[in-house]
């Protein structure tokens, strides 16, 4: 079982939403659980995919799934990061990716990297 946690920005959860429709026969794999922050949970639950919805991300849900990486509870991060906006939770931003290198888990920060990462699991 591998546990992926999708992370999306307020401007990029129209991508997000997008990339797991067109990604959707190997994100709903049998050995494929999802969790995600709070409002991209919900979004994704819309789209039809069975999710553990963590808090928002400005409320710490960045910050949860940093513990679970560093507790090795995730084995990949797709993080739909919004480039062009400015964040309140900047620091658990940076952390959640620090944590992601410091453990050596497959993270993807736009769409075109989450593609490949997803193609290769
Ligand atoms: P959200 O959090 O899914 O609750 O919007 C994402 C974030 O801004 O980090």
């Amino acid at each position: 079982m591998k546990t992926i946690a999708i992370i999306a920005h307020d401007g990029k959860k129209a991508e997000m939403v997008q990339f797991l429709n067109e990604n959707r026969d190997a994100l709903q794999s049998k050995d494929i659980q999802l969790i995600a922050t709070g409002t991209t949970g919900a979004k994704t639950e819309i789209a039809g995919f069975n999710v553990e919805k963590l808090l928002s991300g400005p409320v710490g849900g960045d910050a949860q799934i940093a513990a679970k990486v560093a507790e090795g509870l995730v084995h990949m991060v797709i993080f739909f990061r919004d480039p062009m906006d400015k964040h309140p939770h900047e620091p658990d931003i940076f952390m959640l990716m620090r944590i992601c290198d410091v453990h050596n888990i497959p993270l993807a920060t736009n769409p075109a990297t989450a593609k490949l990462l997803i193609q290769g699991i």
